[in-house]
């Protein structure tokens, strides 16, 4: 009770611990030379901060390393759809996204899909996560984004790159 009305007034709480670890191992897949630099003197790789928000829509945002997921999406999805959302959203921050363009969901959707087929998660089961996004005015048709994610090799390169929050 306590926690809830503590993570009411937060506006935010944590993800579940399975959808945690997916979006670690996703979001580990990029930027290994980044490295974070801890108050109590440890470091770590870059990682974002993951939150859950209230609404049974499935839907994400990813602003400057903070990456907030719908309750929706934290619960109706497969492991490899999620891991294809939380791949998104990561690579919006990778990729120093600051707001969204139809040629920015597509090089996330494609850096995304890179991130978690490298973290072992199937694209081609993942793209049915494409059932729940509309088409939007910045965001591209659902086929197209389906194409661009079954599109990438992904034995390719390991993406390079700074997040946005450190090359400021
Ligand atoms: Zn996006």
């Amino acid at each position: 009770m306590v926690l809830s009305v503590l993570t009411a007034m937060l506006g935010a709480m944590l993800l579940p611990d399975d959808r945690q670890a997916i979006a670690l191992k996703v979001a580990a897949q990029g930027l290994p030379e980044c490295r974070m630099y801890h108050a109590d003197g440890s470091e770590g790789p870059c990682l974002p901060v993951f939150t859950v928000t209230r609404g049974k829509a499935v839907n994400s945002r990813s602003l400057a390393g903070q990456i907030a997921f719908t309750h929706g999406a934290t619960t109706r999805l497969s492991d490899d759809e999620f891991a294809l959302l939380a791949g998104h959203e990561i690579a919006h921050w990778y990729l120093g996204h600051r707001g969204s363009s139809l040629e920015a969901e597509l090089a996330a959707d494609r850096l995304g899909a890179l991130l978690a087929c490298r973290a072992g998660y199937d694209l081609t089961r993942a793209v049915s996560i494409f059932r729940f996004v509309g088409r939007g005015r910045d965001h591209p048709a659902p086929a197209l984004r389906r194409a661009a994610v079954l599109a990438v090799d992904c034995q390719g390169p390991r993406p390079l790159g700074t997040p946005a929050m450190h090359s400021r």
